[in-house]
C-alpha cells in the first residue's frame, strides 16, 4: 500500500545529522514504490545543499522552515515547524531520530495529532501483510517488542541512531531531480525560553550516539589521566570516548560521556569497554553494539558475558598495544 511519510531531517551545528538519512532510508521503504517521502528542514540560514542531499537520497519533497526563531533549538519553535509540516503533508507517519530533540518533539506531535507513537525503534520488519512491525528493545536490551500500529491513524516513530541503513546518494532512483522544495507556512510562536549562548567544550569529540566506534573507560581507568590511552585508541579508530557512571562519579571524566541506563544509549559497530565490570545499568546503554570487546583484568567480570572478544589483562598495557598495532597497520 503506498504511504506518505514525513521525515524530520534533524540538523546540528548547521549540518544534517546521519540519523536524518537513516530515517529517510526507513521512510523510503515504508512509503513503498508508489508512495511519497517528504522531509522537513527547520533552522535559520538553511543551505540549498541540505535540501539537495535529501532529494538525492529519496525525498520527493523537502519542506523548509527557515526563520531566526529556529536558530537555536527551542522546543516550541521546532514543534510549530513540525506542525506546519504535518498540516501541509498530512502524512501516514512522521519519522524522527531518537535523539534528545526527537525524544522531546515526537510525543508532542503524537499527542497533538492523536497518533500512535513508537519510540526507540531499532528495526522495521514486514508484518506479512500491508503493514510493518516496529522493533524496540526492552529491559536494557534483554527483550524485544514488535509493535504494529493501527490503520487510520497517523504514526509517530523515533529511530535509534546507528541501527537502520541510511539512505545513500542515488537512492532517489528515477525520482532524482523530480523533487521539489517548498517553503512552509511557519509562524514563530512565543518562545517560553531563549538560548542566550552556547559554550562549547574545547576539543569537542564526535557525537557518542552516532559514533561508529566507542572506546569506554570505567573505574579501572583510575584517574582523568588514565583516560589518555583510551583517547589515543579512539583517535586511531576514528571513534569517540565514553565512560561508565563510576568513572564519571569519580570525576575522571565529564557526565556527558556516561553510557548506560541514566546516560547515553550507543549502538556503534565496535564498542571497547576498558576497566568496566559490566553492571546491568551500563549494559543498558551499549548491549546492542554490533561487536563488543572487553578489556578487564578480572576474568570473572560480568562484561565478558556479553563481549564478542575478551582480553584478560591490564588495560594500561593492552590499550597502548592495540593503538600501536592499529597505527602500524596503516603505515
Ligand atoms: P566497577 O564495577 O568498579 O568495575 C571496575 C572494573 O575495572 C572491574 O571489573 C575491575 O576488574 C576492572 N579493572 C580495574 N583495574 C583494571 C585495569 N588496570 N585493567 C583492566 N581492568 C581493570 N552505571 C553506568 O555505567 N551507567 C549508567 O547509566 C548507570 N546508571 C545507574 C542507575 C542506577 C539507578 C544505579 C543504581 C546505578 C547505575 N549505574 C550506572 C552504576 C552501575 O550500577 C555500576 O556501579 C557502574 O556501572 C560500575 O562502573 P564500572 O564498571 O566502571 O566500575
Amino acid at each position: 500500500m503506498p504511504r506518505t511519510i514525513l521525515v524530520y531531517a534533524e540538523r546540528r551545528d548547521g549540518q544534517l545529522r546521519r540519523v536524518a538519512f537513516e530515517a529517510l532510508g526507513a521512510a523510503r521503504r515504508l512509503a513503498g514504490e508508489d508512495g511519497a517521502v517528504h522531509a522537513v528542514l527547520a533552522g535559520s540560514g538553511i543551505v540549498a545543499d541540505d535540501a539537495a542531499a535529501l532529494q538525492a537520497r529519496g525525498a520527493d519533497v523537502v519542506h523548509i522552515a527557515d526563520d531566526p526563531s529556529l536558530g537555536s533549538y527551542a522546543p516550541e519553535a521546532y514543534f510549530a515547524a513540525l506542525r506546519a509540516a504535518m498540516d501541509a503533508v498530512r502524512p501516514d507517519a512522521l519519522l524522527l531520530g531518537h535523539t534528545a530533540a526527537g525524544r522531546e518533539l515526537a510525543p508532542r506531535v503524537a499527542a497533538a495529532y492523536g497518533a500512535g507513537h513508537v519510540a526507540d525503534v531499532i528495526a522495521i520488519e514486514p508484518d506479512g501483510g500491508d503493514g510493518a512491525l516496529f522493533v524496540r528493545p526492552l529491559y536494557a536490551g534483554k527483550a524485544f517488542e514488535r509493535r504494529s500500529l493501527a490503520a487510520g491513524h497517523p504514526w509517530v516513530i523515533t529511530v535509534r541512531p546507528n541501527n537502520l541503513p541510511p539512505a545513500e546518494p542515488g537512492d532517489a532512483g528515477g525520482r532524482s531531480g523530480s523533487g521539489s522544495v517548498q517553503a512552509l507556512v511557519y509562524a514563530p510562536p512565543p518562545l517560553l525560553t531563549a538560548v542566550r549562548g552556547v559554550l562549547r567544550r574545547a576539543g569537542g569529540q564526535l557525537d557518542l550516539a552516532e559514533a561508529d566506534v566507542v572506546v569506554s573507560g570505567g573505574r579501572g581507568v583510575r584517574s582523568a589521566a588514565g583516560f589518555e590511552p583510551l583517547q589515543a585508541l579512539a583517535a586511531a579508530l576514528g571513534g569517540a570516548v565514553g565512560a561508565s557512571r563510576a568513572a564519571c562519579d569519580a570525576g575522571y571524566c565529564d557526565y556527558a560521556l556516561q553510557i548506560g541506563q541514566t546516560g547515553k544509549v550507543v549502538t556503534p559497530q565496535l564498542y571497547i569497554a576498558c576497566g568496566i565490570s559490566g553492571a546491568i545499568q551500563h549494559l543498558a546503554g551499549m548491549s546492542q553494539s554490533r561487536t563488543i570487546v572487553a578489556i578487564n583484568k578480572d576474568p570473572d567480570a560480568p562484561i565478558f558475558g556479553i563481549a564478542d572478544y575478551g582480553i584478560v589483562g591490564d588495560l594500561f598495557e593492552v590499550v597502548p598495544l592495540l593503538t600501536d598495532e592499529i597505527l602500524r597497520s596503516r603505515d
